[in-house]
């Protein structure tokens, strides 16, 4: 046969061909067979082929199909009829790639028939009743449908039932219209011979006046990808709203011209704007809303305007609102694709975080007791007054103020107590000042104060003045009256010396006020650095003094006021330095104390006191010699070893032990009260008697003391004053009559003359000591005046 014969299976894979065929396809039939026919086709065509090629098997003879086939001389049209062979199918091909060449070239509508049937469109003719009569080539490529099976059906058959209402509402309105070039746009889902829709974009237009076409043409596309994006839009938009809602922060979105094109309900709810105001869309009326609210809205609203000025500026600062919040605003330019549209306007309330960050700032600057300024603010700021002095002239003052006794205080009463005095000492001081000035809580007890700006030196002197008298005002804590007293040191800075400087003076100065006395202050002068450095040298030159035999010990009488005898002296060191003569233990006991020397020192007038006291002798017959009274530091008293020292030391020297009286006080009792217990228990067990020294200076109830082993109280010598001397009633006698009662044996220390002698007799006081009764003498002087000193009644 001319034309070429295939044979194919149902699987479309080659079994048999004619000579044509092979000449056809260019190969040898023993190559070709097994292999699939589908090969060959044109990959748009291999649909419709497949597709026909079903509806072959069950029929006499298929329809005629043309397709594209690959062959060595290229892509060839042929046209290919199809009939059933047994189980195979039998396959007529003819070449009409010549006969096509030559119908276009001289028909048109063949032409068009061709392009019909290839164009990526899907082209329909229906009825009126919406049945399809004919179809494109498209159908199959886009739904994989038999076009063959499609005609005369209605194309209602292939749409989603859904969609269906929608097509006969689309084909009776586009036959609605006057008739002519009626057209009707409507999306339909269509199903796909796999089951899937496919979203098809039909324009339908009814041609049925048109005598050529006498139907309605329903053209469409697939517009799955468009669905697609369109889905995505609508998903981001809806997790852009979600966002935009669930933000904390308040945005508002304005275009160009000044109308709010977004906001969130965040953003109204911050700024209290009423659902009228956004709705009118009007910025002005926003920001009118706005202003009022601000603290500073001049400056807000001039930032604004200037950055509608500038379309394309960023910028972000601080707002502060009359209610207290402030709010952090962003504002940055809305662009798409590159052009400004609009602005976004972000705020966001950083109320919270802006606290938190001043709590910060001040915690990290202030004194958390007192709420005062603390060491490294204060030098702060004494050294910007002091840059400025520089510049600009003038005098500051510096005050360095340190309490005196607090330790006292705390000792005595707890540190909950000291805690509230410092409270109190920080309220008057500062009460004491101009707003422009700084107090501040250095550490401890110590405070300072800073007056920037003192316009006559002379008023420095009577800010401390009125420091002092605020102070010394009677503060009532944990039910006792406790005053206050302090130190103060005053330097002047009119050069600009700094902060480091100036407080060194100060506190130089408030030394000296210290040494002179206390209670008062003090004026910085450069003599007072040589006073330091010999501080420095005399601290030095303690370590190793006992040692030497630099430390002597001096002893003061106590008498019987009645007989005039002499009951006991009292041990009182003494440091006899090389260059400096005799120095009271008040100028070195304390650095003692604070530097480890306190045991050694301690120890060394122990020995000596029990040594020397067990060579006295009574002044005259029938009378017991007279007691030993040693001082003991509190922190003596806190060392474990104490009660075991005493005894070996009374062992050593052969002292009965009732002659030996330890002074102690009341501070050294609150300390470790337990331990102090326990030590003055062991002390008082091995026969020696107990002292409460200073009594009446450390805040102690006597009823605490009732439970502690204590044989004398020493009433200070502060409470030997005026009172005692007037007739009435004095706090002296009080504390006498509440010693006796608890079985106390009272003695009045800092006697100086007789009329406090005789009224001390006068209020039951048997026992004292003073200048009046004996100055302290050295351990010669002291053997002297027993051997000699004939008791007779003092009063
Ligand atoms: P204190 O225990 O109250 O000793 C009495 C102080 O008052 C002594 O001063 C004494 O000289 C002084 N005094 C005595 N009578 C009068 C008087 O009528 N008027 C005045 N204004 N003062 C009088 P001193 O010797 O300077 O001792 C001062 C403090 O040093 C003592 O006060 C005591 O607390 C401490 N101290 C003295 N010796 C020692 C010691 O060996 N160890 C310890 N830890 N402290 C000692
Ligand atoms: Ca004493
Ligand atoms: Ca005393």
């Amino acid at each position: 046969m001319p034309d070429p014969l295939l044979v194919i299976n149902s699987a479309a894979e080659l079994r048999w061909a004619n000579r044509a065929a092979e000449r056809l396809f260019g190969l040898p039939l023993g190559e070709a067979v097994g292999r699939s026919g589908l090969e060959f086709i044109h990959p748009e065509d291999a649909q419709l082929a497949a597709l026909s090629m079903a509806s072959v098997i069950g029929k006499e003879v298929g329809t005629l199909l043309e397709l594209r086939l690959r062959t060595p001389d290229g892509w060839r049209l042929v046209e290919v009829l199809g009939s059933p062979f047994g189980d195979d199918i039998l396959l007529c091909v003819r070449d009409i790639t010549a006969r096509r060449r030559w119908e276009i070239a001289n028909d048109e509508s063949a032409r068009f028939r061709s392009l019909m049937h290839n164009v990526a469109s899907l082209t329909m003719l229906l009825t009126p009743d919406g049945v399809v009569t004919a179809s494109s080539g498209a159908l199959s490529r886009i739904l994989g449908l038999d076009q063959e099976w499609l005609e005369g059906r209605p194309l209602g058959d292939i749409v989603d039932d859904a969609d269906r209402g929608r097509l006969v509402e689309a084909l009776h309105e586009v036959q609605a219209g006057d008739g002519s070039s009626g057209q009707v746009s409507l999306e339909l889902q269509l199903t796909h011979a796999n089951g899937k829709t496919i979203p098809i974009g039909f324009t339908v237009t009814n041609l049925l006046d048109d005598p050529t076409v006498e139907g309605l043409v329903a053209t469409g596309h697939d517009v799955s990808e468009l669905a697609r994006v369109r889905e995505n839009l609508r998903s981001s938009n809806s997790v852009l709203a979600a966002t935009l809602e669930s933000t904390a922060d308040g945005i508002l979105v304005v275009d160009r011209d000044g109308r709010i094109t977004n906001s969130n309900r965040r953003f109204s709810a911050m700024w209290h704007l009423p659902a009228e105001v956004l709705a009118s869309g009007d910025d002005d009326q926003a920001l009118a809303c706005v202003l009022d609210q601000l603290l500073d809205p001049q400056t807000f609203l001039a930032r604004v305007q200037e950055l509608y000025a500038i379309p394309d500026a960023h910028s972000r600062d601080r707002l502060e609102f009359k209610d207290g919040r402030i709010f952090e605003r962003d504002s940055r330019p809305q662009s798409i694709d590159g052009e400004i549209v609009g602005r976004v306007w972000t705020f966001r309330d950083v109320t919270e975080q802006v606290r938190l960050e001043q709590d910060l700032a001040y915690q990290a600057l202030h004194d958390p007791l007192t709420g005062l300024a603390n060491q490294a603010l204060f030098r702060d700021r004494v050294d910007h007054a002091s840059a400025s002095l520089a510049r600009s002239g003038g005098t500051l003052a510096v005050f360095f103020i340190d309490l005196d006794d607090f330790k006292n205080v705390n000792d005595s009463l707890g540190h909950s107590v000291g805690d509230e005095l410092l409270i109190v000492v920080s309220e008057r001081i500062r009460s004491q000042l101009r707003t422009e000035d700084t107090a501040a809580r250095l550490g401890g007890d110590e405070f300072a104060v800073l007056i920037p700006d003192l316009g006559d030196p002379e008023t420095a002197a009577l800010i401390a003045e009125r420091i002092l008298a605020a102070l010394d005002q009677p503060i009532v804590l944990a039910s006792k009256a406790i005053s206050a007293r302090a130190s103060i040191g005053i330097a002047y800075d009119t050069t600009g010396i700094g902060a480091h400087e100036v407080l060194r003076n100060a506190d130089l100065a408030m030394y000296t006020a210290k040494a002179s006395g206390k209670n008062c202050y003090q004026v910085y002068a450069p003599e007072m650095h040589s006073a330091a450095v010999d501080r420095l040298d005399l601290i030095a030159g303690l370590h190793g003094a006992a040692g030497r035999g630099d430390l002597v010990v001096h002893y003061q009488p106590i008498r019987e006021l009645t007989t005039g005898r002499i009951t006991a002296m009292e041990a009182l060191v003494r440091w006899q330095h090389p260059t400096r003569g005799l120095l009271a233990p008040g100028s070195f006991i304390a650095f003692a104390e604070a530097n480890g020397l306190i045991d050694e020192i301690g120890d060394h007038v122990l020995a000596t006191a029990c040594d020397e006291a067990r060579r006295w002798t009574a002044g005259f017959a029938g009378t017991t010699a007279p007691a030993v009274s040693v001082n003991l530091s509190p922190l003596q008293l806190m060392n474990a070893n104490l009660p075991g020292r005493v005894e070996s030391l009374l062992d050593a020297t052969g002292l009965p032990p009732d002659r030996l009286i330890l002074e102690i006080t009341e501070g050294a009792l609150m300390r470790d009260p337990l331990a102090a217990i326990e030590r003055l228990q062991r002390l008082s067990d091995l026969g020696v008697r107990l002292a409460i020294d200073d009594f009446g200076t450390g805040y102690s109830s006597l009823s605490s003391l009732q439970q502690l082993p204590i044989d004398l109280l020493k009433i200070d010598g502060g409470f030997i004053d005026d009172t005692l001397l007037s007739s009435g009633w004095s706090l002296a006698q009080a504390i006498v009559q509440i010693a006796h009662g608890l079985g106390f044996t009272p003695i009045a220390e800092g006697v100086e003359t007789q009329a406090q002698v005789d009224a001390l007799a006068n209020i039951g006081c048997e026992l004292a000591q003073g200048f009046h009764l004996g100055r302290p003498l050295d351990a010669a002087a002291t053997r002297t005046l027993l051997e000699s000193d004939r008791p007779s009644p003092i009063l």
